[in-house]
């Protein structure tokens, strides 16, 4: 295996902004937290966070 490049392939950047300082974030699956939060109903759902690299605000993504 040989690596080509180190800069992240358009097609798994994705792009969001911060909903506090309006910062607009690049982002790449390896910058995601996945966080479970389990309900009162037992149900757990897995939230996707990344955090605002200006502010530190955590952000959800999809
Ligand atoms: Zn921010």
């Amino acid at each position: 295996m040989k690596v080509i490049s180190t800069v992240p392939h358009h097609s798994v950047v994705k792009q969001c902004v911060c909903r506090k300082c309006g910062s607009t974030l690049e982002y790449t699956p390896n910058d995601v937290t996945e966080n479970p939060v389990t309900d009162y109903t037992g149900c757990t759902d897995i939230y996707k966070v990344i955090n605002c690299g200006n502010c530190g605000t955590e952000i959800t993504v999809s």
